[in-house]
């Protein structure tokens, strides 16, 4: 937990922010400003800053934020039809919350490359 980190404070349920899913290790929740019909962050309750940071230790945990991410898009009916799995990191990535989070986007045809 770090104190001035906003993820954090959410994972932590200090911000009453709505949880679509949530387990001992991940929380997910619909993102604020959403870029698809479906835009849900998955994020860990661990503070880990970036994909930078990952210990080999951390394999597992990012394997269940995939399975927790695929599970909601079955939830969420955009399974069969597609959708996108995202991790920004650092400044030159987009990243701007520096807690690990992946994006599930889908709901809309994505563009390639990303922009
Ligand atoms: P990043 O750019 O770091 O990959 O993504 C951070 C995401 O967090 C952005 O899509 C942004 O809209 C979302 N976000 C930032 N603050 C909040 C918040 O307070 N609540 C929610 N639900 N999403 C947030
Ligand atoms: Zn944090």
């Amino acid at each position: 937990m770090s104190d001035d980190c906003l993820f954090c404070k959410i994972t932590a349920g200090k911000m009453d922010t709505e949880f679509v899913y949530e387990d001992s290790d991940l929380v997910a929740f619909k993102d604020i400003n959403p870029m698809a019909p479906v835009h849900i962050l998955i994020v860990p309750k661990k503070h880990i800053p970036t994909i930078n940071d990952l210990k080999k230790t951390d394999t597992v945990l990012v394997g269940e934020m995939i399975q927790i991410a695929k599970r909601i898009a079955k939830e969420q009916n955009i399974a069969d039809e597609g959708y996108r799995l995202v991790f920004n990191c650092g400044k030159m990535g987009g990243q701007e919350v520096d807690h690990l989070h992946l994006h599930l986007l889908g709901g809309r045809q994505m563009k390639w490359p990303a922009g």
